[in-house]
C-alpha cells in the first residue's frame, strides 16, 4: 500500500510502497476515506515528542471504511464507517484505566505516534478504540473531529461551565470548540497571531463577540482560557485576562517553555491545567454532540502525496480550519 513514511525525526516524509498491515484478533483493518493533519504530527516530526515508533505512519484522524476485521472483532463488520482517534489502546488494569481516566493510562499506545496511523491507504486499529462515524459527514468532514474536535471538546470541559471563554490560536481546534462552545450558550473571545485578520474575521463568522491578537486584552475579564497555540508565553498572557476564579486549560501536547510571571496573574483561585489525550467516553460524547450543533468542519483537503506540503502550510497557519489528507 502507499504510505507516506517518517523514518527519522527532523527529515521530510518519504512516499513509499510498503506492506499492507494485517488485522490482529482484535483489530479492524481500515481502508483510509480521510486523515485530518493536527499540530500533534509536527511535534513528531520535529522531535519534541520522544521515542515514537520508527520508521512511523503518522495521523490520528482517520475516518474509513473497515475493510477486514480481526477473528475477535463484535462492533464492526466490513463496510462498517469507523473513525480512529489519537488514543489507540489503553492496559485496562491500571490505576488510571480504573478510575475512568484512560487518558493517562501507564502503558497507553497512540496511534500515529507510538502505532501507525492514517497517512496511508489502509490502518489497522483496536476495534475497541474506534467510534462509528454519523452519516451526517463526509469522510472529509468527519475526519477533523476526531482530534481536533475531541481534544477541544475535552478541553471545554475542562474550562468548567463558563459564561465568557478565550480561546488562544485559532485553528483546527478552536474552529470546532467555538461552534460547541456558542451552542451552550458561551460568549467566545478569540485570539490570534498580532495582525491576523484573517483568522479574525474566520471566528467572528463562527459566533465569536470578539476577536483580536493575543497581544490583547478582551473588553471583559474571562471566565475560562483555552491555549491551543503551542506557545508557553500565553499562559501569563491568558491568566492576565481571566478573572477571579478562573481556569486556563492549556490544550496542546506540546508547548514552549512558560515564562515565570507574578503570583498575582494565579492569586484569587485561578487556575492553570492541562488537556492530555481523550478517554472513549469523551468521544462518544463529542461524536453524538457534534451533529446535533451541528459543528461544521471548515478543511482544506491535500493529496496523501502532499503531506509535507500539508503539515507545512498547517506550521505557516496559512489556511482556515483543518488540513485533511485524501486518499484516491
Ligand atoms: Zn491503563
Ligand atoms: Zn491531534
Amino acid at each position: 500500500m502507499r504510505a507516506m513514511v517518517l523514518n527519522a525525526p527532523g527529515e521530510a516524509l518519504r512516499a513509499a510502497d510498503v506492506p499492507r498491515p494485517a488485522p490482529a484478533a482484535d483489530q479492524v483493518l481500515v481502508r483510509v476515506g480521510a486523515c485530518a493533519v493536527c499540530r500533534t504530527d509536527l511535534h513528531v516530526l520535529d522531535g519534541e515528542l520522544s521515542h515514537p515508533k520508527l520508521p512511523l505512519i503518522l495521523g490520528h484522524e482517520i475516518v474509513g471504511r473497515v475493510e477486514e476485521v480481526g477473528s475477535a472483532v463484535t462492533r464492526f463488520a466490513p463496510d462498517d464507517r469507523v473513525g480512529v482517534p489519537w488514543l489507540g489502546w489503553t492496559c485496562g488494569k491500571c490505576a488510571y484505566c480504573l478510575s475512568g481516566r484512560e487518558n493517562l493510562c501507564d502503558q497507553a499506545r497512540f496511534t500515529g505516534y507510538t502505532l501507525d496511523g492514517g497517512y496511508a491507504e489502509y490502518a489497522a486499529a483496536d476495534e475497541r478504540f474506534c467510534f462509528p462515524i454519523s452519516g451526517d459527514y463526509s469522510d472529509v468532514a468527519a475526519a477533523p473531529l476526531l482530534c481536533a474536535g475531541l481534544i477541544g471538546y475535552r478541553s471545554l470541559r475542562r474550562a468548567g461551565a463558563p459564561r465568557s471563554l478565550g480561546i488562544y490560536g485559532f485553528g483546527g481546534a478552536a474552529h470546532i470548540v467555538t461552534q460547541v462552545a456558542r451552542h451552550e450558550g458561551v460568549r467566545v473571545y478569540a485570539f490570534t497571531r498580532k495582525g491576523d485578520r484573517a483568522s479574525q474575521e474566520f471566528a467572528r463568522s463562527l459566533g465569536a463577540a470578539w476577536a483580536g491578537g493575543t497581544d490583547e486584552l478582551p473588553p471583559d475579564p474571562l471566565d475560562a482560557a483555552i491555549i491551543f497555540a503551542p506557545a508557553g508565553d500565553l499562559v501569563p498572557k491568558a491568566l492576565a485576562a481571566t478573572a477571579r476564579g478562573g481556569c486556563v486549560v492549556c490544550g496542546g501536547i506540546h508547548m514552549s517553555d512558560i515564562p515565570s510571571f507574578p503570583y498575582g496573574l494565579l492569586w484569587e483561585e485561578r487556575t492553570v491545567c492541562s488537556v492530555a489525550n481523550l478517554t472513549r467516553r469523551d468521544g462518544e460524547e463529542f461524536l453524538a454532540l457534534a451533529p446535533r450543533v451541528p459543528v461544521r468542519t471548515e478543511t482544506r483537503t491535500f493529496r496523501l502525496e502532499d503531506a509535507n506540503t500539508a503539515l507545512a502550510q498547517l506550521r505557516a497557519g496559512s489556511f482556515r480550519g483543518s488540513a485533511v489528507l485524501v486518499m484516491d
